[in-house]
């Protein structure tokens, strides 16, 4: 029988002789620097407490006290609102405000959300879709639940996330890209084989939706200004581990939406438990978890650090306060949203 020695044994006898990851074996899917040392955790966020966004969503704000600083970058800010039922009724949500300067990303796990804003763009996104927009120079819109959905009631479960523009492209002329659930791909995810197993790779123990971004080369179809990732993670059984590459200098985030996971180091493991942030050290250019509960759920996201100042008040986010002032004065005298 000849025994194959497996990558990973590979990639732990490369890091116990400390050669450096530049020469280490490694995967690049997007020619981005991948080193095949583990990324270590930084901090954990635990659940925050909830407020509600209108009267329709009722969310975590995730990010807490890091959220609209360097440290998320690109990433901003995050709402997630955990499955709530919501009896048959009026379209709850948030009316007709306006944005500059980044983008909003609403993901929706299950329920449906409308959009209607000031360029045009009226949609429903349902169950798995995702709306990826691009407020840039400005615009105004509205977020509702959609019409058949209030009108039968049911559960709601979503999240927004602001992603940050580069100076260069704050004043971008607004965007829509409505990406649709049958629009992202999916990979299939195999567990990490042990060095002192030859583990077969046959049978697949979760998956990953990329949204944004690319898994091992499968690129997600959103278009971005700046590189960045935006996963699903679907783990539906426990005590699996799985390595996930990812760009070594790009911040990178766990979220867990569902269920409960691990961030999985050398010789160390920390329970990262239901709603609650895995803040990770920019360093190792592998994201190794595992799933601990049934039908566990994550949202990987990162990119790179745009390293310019961030000036954010309420719906608008610049570089200086100067332009958050000028922001306020466009939208004040009608100069917005076209
Ligand atoms: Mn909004």
């Amino acid at each position: 029988m000849t025994r194959k020695i497996s990558k990973s044994r590979i990639i732990n006898l490369i890091t116990l002789l400390h050669i450096p990851p530049t020469t280490a074996l490694s995967t690049s899917p997007n020619n981005t620097t991948m080193s095949s040392k583990l990324r270590p955790l930084k901090q954990i966020l635990p659940q925050t407490p909830r407020h509600w966004v209108g009267d329709g969503f009722h969310v975590h704000p995730v990010f807490a006290s890091k959220a609209f600083t360097e440290e998320l970058s690109p990433f901003l800010m995050f709402d997630y609102a955990p499955p709530t039922y919501f009896e048959p009724g009026h379209p709850r949500g948030v009316g007709r405000h306006p944005h500059r300067g980044f983008e909003t990303v609403t993901v929706a796990f299950q329920g449906e959300v409308e959009h209607q804003d000031s360029v045009g763009n009226s949609d429903v996104i349902k169950a798995g879709d995702v709306q990826w927009m691009t407020a840039g120079r400005g615009i105004i819109h509205q977020e509702y639940f959609s019409k058949t959905f209030a009108k039968a009631g049911g559960t709601l479960e979503m999240c927004q996330l602001w992603v940050n523009l580069p100076s260069k492209d704050k004043m971008v002329k607004p965007g829509y890209q409505p990406i649709l659930e049958r629009d992202i791909p999916s990979v299939e995810l195999y567990a990490t084989s042990q060095a002192d197993d030859c583990a077969s790779k046959s049978e697949s123990v979760g998956k990953v939706r990329v949204i944004a971004g690319s898994f091992h080369g499968t690129k997600g179809p959103a278009s971005t200004f700046s590189p960045v990732e935006l996963w699903e993670v679907i783990l539906p059984t426990p005590n699996n581990v799985v390595d996930l590459p990812f760009p070594e200098h790009y911040n990178c985030i766990v979220f867990v939406r569902r269920g409960k996971a691990s961030i999985v180091g050398e010789n160390t493991a920390h329970e990262v438990g239901p709603q609650s942030v895995a803040l990770m050290e920019k360093k190792g250019g592998i994201l190794r978890v595992r799933g601990d509960e049934d039908d566990s759920s994550l949202l990987v996201m990162g990119g790179l650090p745009l390293n310019e100042p961030i000036a954010a008040r309420g719906p608008f986010v610049m570089n200086t306060w100067d332009e958050i002032a000028q922001a306020s004065r466009d939208y004040q005298f009608g100069n917005f949203g076209s």
